[in-house]
């Protein structure tokens, strides 16, 4: 059960009436930041003392007194905020500093959080461990084990504060939903759409999600509801917003394929909190077939061919990284940028994706691979005729030491995203909510439960039982 007393909600309420909570929650917060520097944990891509106290400083002054007076706020590395480097946990950006907020910035800075820090992540979300990248965050309950990617900096760092705090994450095919599982967090991805991608440096455009992790359901819906809501600079940005209505929640599914590709250790944990909650709900399984057999498919069809377009425009000459131009030919000098700044995984994505669009495959991948996601989003969609929502594990592994990633092949990492996936292509919202500690390893265990498009009330709704 979570307390009033340990919401971010409780937390605003006072530090409304007395502005000395603000500065003691923050320099605990702080404090906290520079011991897990100190301890090499890697959850703090960047922070700006100087830039902070400036915030401080002019929310002291401030009038409104909005939903997130005064709560630090971390963001992963690659949302753009301004004049704070912004690189997306890639080299190649190194540097850059944008000019302007991205549009989940300026909506919590109106409502009076502190944007605090950037968090690590994969290398422009590329990854399922956050070790793709220079600074690889390690999971707070173990070091030698992964916080999850690609937003793995944000949802370490949420569970190893004991300060009030909530991180801004995104999630292109499970990057919330994952990490939030492997360190014990709460993780929402909202419907695509919802929020904004206005600053966002992209990885996938179709994909892509902005959401939030919180030490609870309660804190992370808030900051939702603070992001979420329609930006003209964002062409897919949804007018209506989420639906306000708690519709009741009767009848679940447990997506049975999903289920049995996952670990003993999870299933077991898993299996006993869906036990429970056949106290509160009818709870039976569905099968999904064509998702198991072809959403991991599509997806990294669709993901690499929309990011190696979006990567073309890191050349080393406008953002970050640049070298020595003179007497080159711009096509060496290009090639030469891209080979030393990219990462093997940057790479591997770019040649897979730049394959599959070639003039003559397009057809046969990228167009199939978009036509296979409307049969799956319809798959979901009749799933939803008869169930609220949908139940998998979040991850089929507990949180894997950082000597078993190393093993892994490039197709078995892919294949870890068998359960996050799915709802992502379908631009699904989703929650990951902790149900307990696997018995061996002693590691959190993430539950996801899928709601229809829009329907993001009802997860909170579902989350709150849960806790
Ligand atoms: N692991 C998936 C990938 O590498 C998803 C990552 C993400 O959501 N950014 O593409």
């Amino acid at each position: 059960m979570v307390k009033r007393e340990e919401t971010i909600a409780f937390f605003v309420e006072k530090a409304k009436e007395d502005f000395a909570l603000v500065e003691k929650n923050l320099a605990g917060v702080i404090t906290e930041i520079k011991n897990s520097n100190a301890k090499k944990l890697n959850y703090i891509e960047e922070f700006d003392a100087a830039d902070v106290l400036r915030q401080v400083a002019e929310l002291k002054k401030a009038k409104y007194k909005g939903k997130l007076f005064g709560v630090p706020v971390t963001v992963k590395d690659a949302i753009c905020v301004k004049g704070i480097e912004s690189k997306a946990g890639s080299k190649i950006l190194k540097g850059y500093k944008p000019l302007f907020d991205a549009n989940v910035i300026e909506r919590a800075r109106a409502e009076g959080a502190i944007i605090l820090a950037k968090t690590t992540q994969d290398e422009f979300g590329f990854g399922t461990f956050a070790t793709h990248t220079e600074k690889v965050p390690k999971n707070p309950f173990d070091n030698e084990r992964s916080c999850g990617g690609s937003s793995g900096g944000g949802a370490g760092f949420t569970a190893f504060t004991k300060n009030f705090h909530v991180a801004i994450g995104e999630s292109t095919g499970g990057s919330i939903a994952c990490p939030a599982s492997f360190c014990g967090s709460v993780g929402i991805t909202p419907t695509y759409g919802l929020v904004s991608r206005y600053g966002l440096i992209d990885y996938a455009n179709s994909l892509d999600k902005i959401g939030t992790i919180g030490k609870n359901a309660e804190d992370a819906a808030l900051l939702l509801e603070v992001i979420a809501g329609y930006d003209a600079r964002d062409s897919t940005s949804l007018q209506n917003g989420f639906k306000k209505e708690d519709a009741p929640i009767k009848r679940l599914a447990v997506i049975k394929d999903f289920f049995d590709g996952c670990d003993d250790e999870v299933k077991k944990v898993v299996q006993k909190k869906i036990n429970e909650l056949k106290k509160f709900y009818e709870v039976e399984e569905v099968s999904l077939p064509l998702n198991v057999k072809y959403a991991l498919a599509a997806y990294y069809i669709i993901a690499t061919c929309e990011a190696s377009t979006n990567l073309a425009k890191l050349s080393g000459l406008r953002y970050g990284a640049q070298g020595e131009v003179e007497g080159k030919h711009f096509d060496a000098y290009f090639s030469e940028i891209r080979s030393k700044e990219f990462s093997d995984e940057a790479k591997r994505r770019i040649i897979l994706g730049t394959f599959a669009r070639m003039s003559g495959y397009r057809d046969a991948y990228y167009l199939k691979a978009m036509r296979v996601r409307t049969k799956l989003i319809n798959e979901f969609n009749n799933a939803f005729k008869q169930y609220d929502l949908l139940l998998n594990p979040t991850m089929p592994v507990v949180a894997p030491k950082f000597s078993e990633i190393e093993k892994l092949t490039p197709l078995q990492n892919f294949a870890m995203d068998l359960c996050t996936v799915p709802a992502n292509l379908a631009g699904l919202p989703h929650i990951s909510v902790n149900v307990g500690f696997g018995e061996e390893s002693k590691m959190p265990v993430g539950l996801m439960a899928i709601a229809p498009h829009l329907q993001e009330k009802r997860l909170y709704s579902f989350a709150k039982v849960m806790e």
